[in-house]
């Protein structure tokens, strides 16, 4: 529970309801006084001419607020007064809003544009479907142990100081979207039973999602962490099959280094046009093998090569080979800074095999560019030699190859040079060079000269592990046409 210090009335966050205010009269239908006056004729009684998305008109009585606390006369429920926060005011809002609520039963509970003094909902249980869109809560929110029976909409509410939803259950959908939480957001240990919504969310200060579990999709797409965030032992388990976990598409950390991924399973978390260059995963934060141990895979290449999340790409895409590439180069920089070179190195695998499979799509002799780019380019040739520099036996196997099969066969060409001892003793050392031709002699039969030839091949592979083996007095050394 909040204590008296917390729950003090902060001045400069008094300035963020006006600006909501702002807002929502231009994206959302609020009457002005004078407005619902022209329209319902004289019916100046009318009351409080707020109307939420969905929602009746409120047309309760006006409160008579301290002048320049509201923009136009509102009811209680929706004053920013001051003087609700505690007295008279204090019991006449929380009575209406148990009305609200028991009359709600089952059914939808209008919270919509209220402004709420302090509270305390630690295990309380909403069976109504609870609107709270664009709701300002000007103390500490607490709902930690709250049960919401149904779905639960806080999208663009403002919460101007804490907001603990820990233990909170959600049993139907959960909407943060647009939601400011001016100060800490504190969600750890809550269940999300159905999808959580915080997409365009701004937390401010530390929000907290640990061991946190989500069961359905969580969305912080284009959310503004401002702070420090912590997802640790966070439970990412969306029950229906091949719907991506979590979300983080477009979202801006402020302070990445700050944002931590501590014993997550990430195997199906998209993270396109998210810079991830510096967040903080740890390393109990798990990703997908790659078929044949060729590294990890980020969920947004499965998405792109798997038929079977066509929905996923219609949902969150569209995706290409470039900004998986870009995913994966930025996971890369971003364990080589923390000098975990071996899993830099698993995507860097994921990279090389983006670049691979980016094939030019326009220009000329297209069919022949990209046959070649998927089967004769250079990164083809450095996943065929050594599996993009993560094998160690492929280079091997292709330098012993290169010693004992290329270089014989090629070095005939120029010749070897082979020293005779003179046939008298006068005649001294006799250098003579072979060559494919030089050793083919027509006089003798085709088994003959096929021996000779290799031979020729024979000594030429001494000469090239003679060369292979820094041996300075090669028996056979190479002719060099031009010198050397
Ligand atoms: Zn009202």
């Amino acid at each position: 529970m909040a204590d008296e210090q917390e729950i003090t009335f902060d001045e400069s966050a008094v300035a963020e309801p006006e600006i909501e205010a702002d807002e929502c009269s231009e994206q959302e239908p609020v009457k002005e006084p004078d407005e619902s006056a022209a329209a319902e004729g004289d019916r100046v009684e009318a009351g409080c001419p707020i109307v939420g998305a969905g929602a009746p008109r409120c047309g309760r009585r006006l409160h008579n607020a301290p002048d320049g606390v509201d923009e136009f006369p509102v009811c209680l429920m929706h004053s920013k007064d001051r003087n609700k926060q505690s007295g008279p005011h204090f019991g006449e809002f929380w009575r209406e809003f148990e009305r609200i609520l028991t009359d709600a039963a089952e059914g939808k509970a209008h919270f919509e544009y209220f402004v709420f003094p302090r509270f305390y909902f630690g295990t309380r249980i909403f069976k109504a479907i609870c609107h709270f869109h664009f709701a300002t809560f000007t103390q500490y929110s607490i709902f930690s142990e709250a049960r919401f029976m149904q779905d639960a909409d806080f999208s663009r509410a403002t919460f101007m100081q804490g907001a603990i939803f820990s233990e909170a259950r959600f049993m139907q959908g959960a909407d943060f979207g647009n939601a400011t939480f001016t100060q800490g957001a504190d969600f750890g240990n809550a269940t999300f039973t159905q999808g959580a919504d915080f997409s365009e969310a701004t937390f401010a200060q530390m929000a907290r999602f640990s061991k946190t579990k989500f069961y359905g999709t969580a969305g912080w797409c284009v959310s503004n962490f401002l702070d420090r965030a912590e997802f640790r032992q966070t439970k990412f388990e969306p029950s229906i099959e091949g719907k991506p976990s979590a979300v983080f598409a477009l979202a801006k950390f402020s302070k990445p280094g700050e944002i931590v991924f501590d014993d997550v399973d990430l195997s199906r978390a998209l993270f396109h046009n998210c810079d991830v260059s510096q967040v903080s995963f740890t390393s109990s934060a798990t990703w997908t093998k790659r078929d044949g141990n060729r590294g990890l895979a980020v969920f947004e290449e499965r998405v792109l090569l798997e038929k079977k999340f066509a929905k996923v790409v219609q949902e969150y895409g569209p995706f290409d080979y470039r900004s998986v590439e870009q995913i994966y180069r930025q996971l890369k920089k971003n364990f080589d800074s923390r000098l975990d070179y071996w899993t830099a190195n698993e995507f860097h695998l994921g990279e090389m095999e983006m670049k691979r499979l980016d094939v030019p799509t326009r220009g000329r002799f297209l069919w022949l560019r990209q046959t070649w780019h998927r089967k004769l380019s250079f990164v083809v040739l450095y996943r065929w030699a050594s599996d993009y520099g993560n094998s160690y036996w492929k280079p091997l196997l292709l330098l012993l190859g290169i010693i004992l099969f290329l270089f014989p066969a090629l070095l005939p060409i120029p010749g070897i040079e082979l020293k005779h001892q003179g046939t008298t003793q006068d005649s001294g050392t006799q250098i003579e060079t072979e060559t494919y031709l030089s050793v083919w002699n027509v006089q003798k039969t085709w088994g003959e000269n096929l021996s000779a030839e290799a031979s020729l091949v024979d000594n030429c592979a001494y000469n090239a592990l003679d060369a292979a083996t820094f041996q300075r007095s090669a028996k056979y050394p190479p002719a060099y046409p031009h010198k050397r």
